[in-house]
């Protein structure tokens, strides 16, 4: 098994550019989406029922994920709880999204974005009314664009790519059932704990995120991923994404 074996079938620059941010999910054991991106709710919606699903109690929420996602995260906490920790939920929407839940968390950055850029004066009211006009992959290229060519940026405090602060609506990883957002991301034990049972952070920056790949950590450089480390506030966080360009896609 091999990262380029198993990723969909790119077919754009933005696709490439999302299989770089989130495509690692795509080597699991469990059951991965079929494309790079879903197009709508319902795509989403097909492909999250054919999904063997299991909900479980994670902290103080319920969450719902593929079920061998959830045994990998069950031993997990097991295995804290023996040593006196605990693994939650960060949120009540920690696990499973619909497409409608990302394209909500998306709307909200673009939308404090574009008068951002307004009151700056980077942006005239009517470019960014076409800018909000538009609807799913076109809006998505349109503000990816902005950022690549003109450093007009929708993260949360407009000082880089959106794709640090929320998922492109269709490519976030937890439409697939796969990712979990933890409160304890910053103890390293339970990072350790996390990879032990198939769970790693593969969205760099995104510090709570974990995905589950299923396979053992000595694995993961010969399925095409690679390990980078972000140090930030005296933690040193790990996380282990596609590298396309060694892969050859
Ligand atoms: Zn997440």
């Amino acid at each position: 098994m091999h990262i380029r074996d198993k990723i969909p079938t790119i077919g754009s620059p933005i696709e490439r550019r999302l299989a770089a941010d989130y495509g690692a999910i795509f080597i699991t054991t469990a059951t991965a989406a079929p494309k790079i991106i879903f197009k709508d709710d319902a795509e989403v919606r097909a492909f999250q029922a054919l999904l063997d699903v299991r909900r479980f109690t994670l902290g103080s929420y319920e969450i719902e994920l593929q079920a061998v996602a959830v045994e990998g995260l069950i031993a997990a906490t097991n295995v804290a709880a023996e040593g006196g920790k605990e693994i939650g939920a960060r949120a009540a929407d920690s696990g499973a999204r619909a497409y409608g839940d990302t394209l909500a968390l998306w709307n909200r950055n673009v939308s404090r974005g574009l008068d951002h850029w307004i009151t700056e004066g980077k942006l005239t009211a009517e470019r960014a009314r076409s800018v909000r006009d538009l609807a799913g992959t076109e809006q998505v290229r349109a503000v990816l664009e902005m950022e690549d060519s003109e450093d007009i940026y929708f993260s949360t405090y407009f000082d880089k790519s959106i794709l640090y602060s929320v998922a492109a609506p269709g490519a976030s990883q937890h439409l697939s059932l796969l990712a979990v957002d933890i409160s304890e991301y910053q103890d390293e034990r339970i990072e350790a704990i996390l990879a032990g049972h198939g769970w790693y952070r593969t969205v760099t920056s995104d510090l709570p995120h974990f995905t589950y790949l299923g396979h053992p950590e000595s694995d993961l450089p010969g399925l095409g991923l690679r390990l980078s480390t972000l140090r930030y506030d005296s933690h040193t966080y790990r996380f282990w994404t596609a590298d396309l360009d060694a892969a050859g896609i």
